[in-house]
C-alpha cells in the first residue's frame, strides 16, 4: 500500500512537471510580433441590429474604474447624500450594468474585460488583445487611428498595464513589459500618460531602457505638462511617472490633472479623438481590502469624472462612457449598530467577483450604451460608433444606421 501511495504521489509529480514544461513553453512561443498583424474576424460588428437615431459623437472618453462594483459605487453615493451635495452619478444621462465576463464564464480578470471592451470580443483571462485561440484582434484604438482619430490613454497604473495595453497591444502574456511597451512604441496611439512599476524585476525593463522604447515614438513631456507648440504640436507625448506617484487627488499630478492636460491636447489635434482614461485604485484598494484607500481613489474618480462630464457638456460633441471591467473584493456597506447610522464597510474576498458592475453614458450617442448586458458589447458599439459613415445621407448629424455597414475588419 506503502509503495502503491509512492508511485501515486510521483506519477502525479510527474505528470504535473510535464503539464508546466507544455504549458509555459506555448507560453513562451506564442508571443505575436507587433508588425504584420492579421487580425481575428472577431465579432461581425454589420450583424448589430441597432434601431438607434441621434447625433454621432465626434469624440469620445471611454473611463474604467477598475474593480468598481455597485456598492463602491453606493459608498461614494452615500458619502454625498450625508452632506445632502450633488452626486457627479446623477448627472449621468444612461444609468446601467453590464455583465463582466470572461469568454467561459461569469469571472474575469483586467486583461480579459478590457481585451472585451477594446475590441468587441469575448476572451480568456490573461488574453491582451488576442481572442480565446491567441489570434490578434483589432481594438477601438486601431480601428479609430485607421479613420483618423487620435488616441490617448491616461491612467494612474503603469503604462503596460493590461486595461490600457487592451487597447494597443496584443500578447498572451500580460507580464512580458518590454514587449508591450515595444507594441505601444509601435502603434498609432498619440498620447500616454501613466507610472512605471517593478523596474528591472523579471521582464520589466529598467526606467533608462522604458523612456527608450518610448522616445522612438513620443516626445517625452517634463513634470510641467507643458503640450509641446508649433511643428511638435502634432507628434505623439508620453509623461511618464514613478510608481504610486499618481495616487489620489491630493498627490501632483493626479488623474484628474493628467486628464485635463490631456483633453487640452487632444483638443488641439482638431481631429476626431477617444480617450481612455483608467483609474486602477478600487482594484488594487479593494486586493488589499483597505478601505480606506478605496474612499480616496472615489474622490480620485469623482473629480475625474465631473471634470470630463464638465467638458463633454461645454464642448458639446463628446460622448463619455463609464465603466468597470470587473469588481474586486466583494465589497458590502453594512450597518455599524455599535454607532449606527452610521455605516461600515466588510469585504468577502480579495479577488475578483461575479458581480455585475456600472455602465453610465452622457452626451452624444449614450442612448447607445443602455440595454447592454456582456462586457463585449461595450466594445462592438464603441467600435461601430466611430466606424459609422456619417458622409452620406440628407442629415450627416445622423447615424445611418442598418445599411452602408460592412464588417471593418474587411
Ligand atoms: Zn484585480
Amino acid at each position: 500500500m506503502k509503495n502503491w501511495k509512492k508511485t501515486s504521489l510521483l506519477t502525479a509529480i510527474v505528470l504535473l512537471l510535464v503539464l508546466f514544461s507544455v504549458f509555459y513553453l506555448f507560453k513562451m512561443s506564442i508571443t505575436i510580433p507587433s508588425s504584420d498583424i492579421e487580425f481575428s474576424p472577431g465579432s461581425d460588428l454589420s450583424s448589430i441590429k441597432l434601431e438607434y437615431s441621434a447625433a454621432k459623437p465626434k469624440n469620445i472618453v471611454l473611463f474604467i474604474a477598475d474593480g468598481m462594483g455597485f456598492s463602491h459605487l453606493s459608498l461614494a453615493m452615500h458619502a454625498h447624500q450625508s452632506k445632502n451635495e450633488p452626486s457627479v452619478w446623477n448627472e449621468f444621462e444612461i444609468k446601467g450594468w453590464h455583465d463582466a465576463r470572461s469568454y467561459y464564464g461569469p469571472l474575469t480578470d483586467s486583461e480579459a474585460s478590457a481585451t472585451a471592451i477594446a475590441t468587441g470580443t469575448a476572451t480568456n483571462f490573461g488574453h491582451i488583445g488576442i481572442d480565446k485561440d491567441g489570434k490578434a484582434l483589432k481594438s477601438l484604438f486601431e480601428m479609430a487611428s485607421d479613420l483618423q482619430y487620435t488616441t490617448g490613454i491616461v491612467t494612474d497604473s503603469y503604462i503596460w498595464d493590461g486595461t490600457p495595453a487592451a487597447f494597443i497591444a496584443h500578447t498572451r502574456n500580460e507580464d512580458d513589459a518590454r514587449d508591450i511597451l515595444t507594441q505601444i512604441a509601435e502603434s498609432n496611439l498619440n498620447l500616454i500618460f501613466g507610472e512605471l512599476e517593478d523596474l528591472g524585476e523579471d521582464d520589466v525593463p529598467e526606467k533608462d531602457e522604458t523612456l527608450e522604447i518610448l522616445s522612438r515614438r513620443f516626445q517625452l513631456l517634463d513634470r510641467s505638462l507643458e503640450i509641446p507648440s508649433g511643428d511638435n504640436l502634432s507628434k505623439p507625448i508620453a509623461a511618464i511617472f514613478n510608481e504610486d506617484e499618481v495616487q489620489d487627488v491630493s498627490s501632483t499630478p493626479n488623474l484628474t490633472q493628467l486628464t485635463q492636460v490631456a483633453l487640452k491636447y487632444l483638443l488641439l489635434q482638431d481631429k476626431p479623438f477617444v480617450l481612455l482614461v483608467e483609474c486602477e485604485e478600487m482594484d488594487a484598494a479593494s486586493h488589499e481590502n483597505d478601505s480606506n484607500r478605496v474612499v480616496q481613489g472615489l474622490k480620485s474618480i469623482q473629480e475625474t469624472l465631473s471634470f470630463v462630464l464638465d467638458f463633454s457638456r461645454k464642448q458639446g460633441e463628446t460622448l463619455v462612457v463609464f465603466t468597470a471591467d470587473h469588481e474586486t473584493g466583494g465589497l458590502a456597506v453594512v450597518a455599524d449598530f455599535d454607532n449606527y447610522p452610521k455605516t461600515q464597510i466588510k469585504w468577502a474576498t480579495k479577488d475578483h467577483t461575479a458581480a455585475v458592475v456600472p455602465l453610465f453614458a452622457d452626451g452624444p450617442g449614450a442612448e447607445y450604451f443602455a440595454n447592454i448586458h456582456r462586457n463585449w458589447e461595450i466594445g462592438e458599439r464603441l467600435k461601430k460608433m466611430v466606424h459609422l459613415d456619417t458622409s452620406q445621407g440628407k442629415d450627416d448629424s445622423k447615424i445611418k444606421l442598418g445599411q452602408e455597414l460592412t464588417n471593418p475588419e474587411n
